[in-house]
């Protein structure tokens, strides 16, 4: 099968958040599975060809892309995801993607993803490759969906294409004036109240993705309900609703080549179940790093995180202090809102010896805080999946969650289910819930024998891609099969 890959952040080249890791992960399983994958990406600024041996795609230079009265030429550049036959294109086209960042709140946001959009395709028609499936990733890409039923309906290249879309986040969804449709090249009448574009004023490629992808998935199976909920569903729910037979949820896996314990790059020493007493290792150097003070009796708890409300630093900020009255230190990694980044900092310089915080994006210290704290606290308001629960599973970092969207898939509480606990978790979403889970879990880090036994549990859950990569590939195979199906929907929507 030939799957088209397209997203606007993957690693090893450039990376906001979880879509990052697993646009550089899926593909690659996939290809393993044997599948041909291509997959799509902005050539950012931040993107140096040399380090990753990326190389002028000869036959796709200079292709004028018209948008509206717009236009603009791009080079495409060509490469492997590393240690794969997945390869990546980069749509190189310096008026759009150097910025300095990978999202701007800039006037041209959505001439940037549409301009992209369109690239991807117009590589597709140069190249004569006619995907089975184009698996598009969050708003960035959500338009194709539509362009292929509409705006390239007239190649026979795509007659059996299908589109995928996956919802990494819901709470991101590209809305823009609707002068940007014309931008895209899409019909102006889809564009009415309650229409196919519309939503809240304003054109909404994420809602549009919706509306016309064969397939919708989402990256958990708790979350692909949750968003047919108003408390999660952001307005879009009822829509989702609507394609509820399309919708399915995949939890993410784990990059296991790069988050593994036993052979992580980044930390000072490696460690498996069987050597565990070796982690301490780590916990040493990551608090000596931070002038914390170190004795194993004292339980380290991490957070690496977007600093978001998402991500619960609401419901945390007025409990901080309280916890650490507590015999408990913190090591914080994070990025975000100024509010939360100068509330961490104004705690680290109160409590210093107990409180350590940098503030920026580094991925060695991701992995450092994973490896050498005891506890991992993700108090998330919700998560579509979310990553780092898993990553400290695996390394025997018990996590502390609040039980939402894949968190709830994925850790179980201990103190409710000892026989088969790998964590803490609590629901409500109040500061008093998030206190007593934190309580509990100091509890019970005294209790080594209980202690062990959730960290057995966590070590031992296998993450790995390939389940997962296995599920899309059922779903691209259904989506294939849905020919009459997804002509129905077409015929609904627009003709
Ligand atoms: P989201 O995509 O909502 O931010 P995920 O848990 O799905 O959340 O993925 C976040 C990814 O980004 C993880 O790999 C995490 O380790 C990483 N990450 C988040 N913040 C930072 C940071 N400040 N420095 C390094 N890595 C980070």
């Amino acid at each position: 099968m030939k799957i088209c890959f397209v997203s606007s952040e993957c690693v090893p080249y450039a990376k906001t958040g979880g879509l990052a890791d697993v646009s550089g992960a899926l593909p690659k399983a996939l290809a393993e599975s044997g599948m041909e994958v291509k997959t799509f990406l902005p050539l950012y600024s931040s993107i140096q060809t040399e380090d990753y041996d990326l190389k002028p795609d000869i036959s796709n230079q200079g292709i004028r892309i018209h948008m509206g009265r717009l236009s603009h030429d791009f080079n495409a550049w060509k490469g492997h995801l590393p240690n794969s036959k997945a390869e990546v294109y980069f749509i190189d086209c310096p008026t759009f993607y150097h910025r300095g960042e990978l999202y701007t709140n800039q006037l041209d946001e959505a001439e940037r993803f549409i301009f992209f959009q369109q690239a991807v395709l117009r590589i597709l028609q140069n190249e004569h490759w006619a995907p089975d499936i184009i698996h598009c990733n969050d708003w960035q890409t959500a338009l194709i969906p539509a362009l292929l039923k509409m705006s390239y309906k007239w190649d026979a290249l795509f007659k059996n294409t299908k589109s995928l879309l996956s919802i990494h986040n819901i709470g991101y969804q590209g809305r823009f004036s609707r002068d940007s449709i014309y931008g895209a090249g899409l019909p102006y009448k889809y564009y009415y109240p309650g229409g196919p574009f519309e939503f809240y004023d304003s054109f909404c490629f994420l809602k549009t993705g919706i509306m016309f992808a064969d397939k919708i998935s989402t990256v958990s199976q708790t979350y692909a309900k949750e968003i047919q909920t108003p408390e999660f569903g952001a307005a879009l729910e009822g829509v989702l609703h609507d394609r509820k037979k399309d919708l399915l949820g995949i939890l993410n896996g784990i990059d296991s080549s790069v988050w593994n314990p036993l052979s992580d790059k980044h930390i000072p020493q490696n460690y498996s179940f069987d050597s565990f007493l070796k982690k301490k290792k780590n916990k040493q150097a990551l608090l000596d790093a931070f002038a914390l003070p170190f004795d194993t009796k004292t339980p380290t708890i991490g957070i690496v995180s977007r600093l978001a409300i998402q991500k619960g630093f609401d419901i945390f900020k007025p409990v901080l202090e309280k916890i650490l009255r507590n015999d408990v230190q913190f090591v914080i990694l994070g990025t975000g809102e100024p509010e939360y980044e100068e509330f961490l900092q104004n705690m680290a310089l109160k409590y210093p010896g107990k409180i350590a915080v940098t503030i920026g994006f580094n991925e060695g210290l991701a992995h450092q805080i994973t490896a050498g704290a005891d506890m991992f606290l993700m108090p998330s308001q919700y998560e579509p999946c979310g990553l780092n629960q898993m990553y400290s599973l695996n390394y025997g970092t018990v996590p502390i969650v609040r039980q939402t969207g894949g968190l709830a898939d994925t850790v179980t509480d201990f103190t409710q289910f000892p026989t088969k606990g790998n964590g803490i978790t609590f629901s409500e979403y109040t500061s008093d819930e998030l206190f007593q889970a934190v309580e509990r879990a100091l509890k019970l880090f005294k209790n080594k024998q209980n202690w062990k036994k959730m960290v057995s549990r966590g070590m031992g859950e296998d993450f790995s891609w390939k389940a997962s990569a296995a599920k899309y590939i059922k779903l691209y195979q259904q989506s294939k099969l849905i020919k009459q199906e997804s002509e129905s929907i077409k015929d609904k929507i627009y003709d």
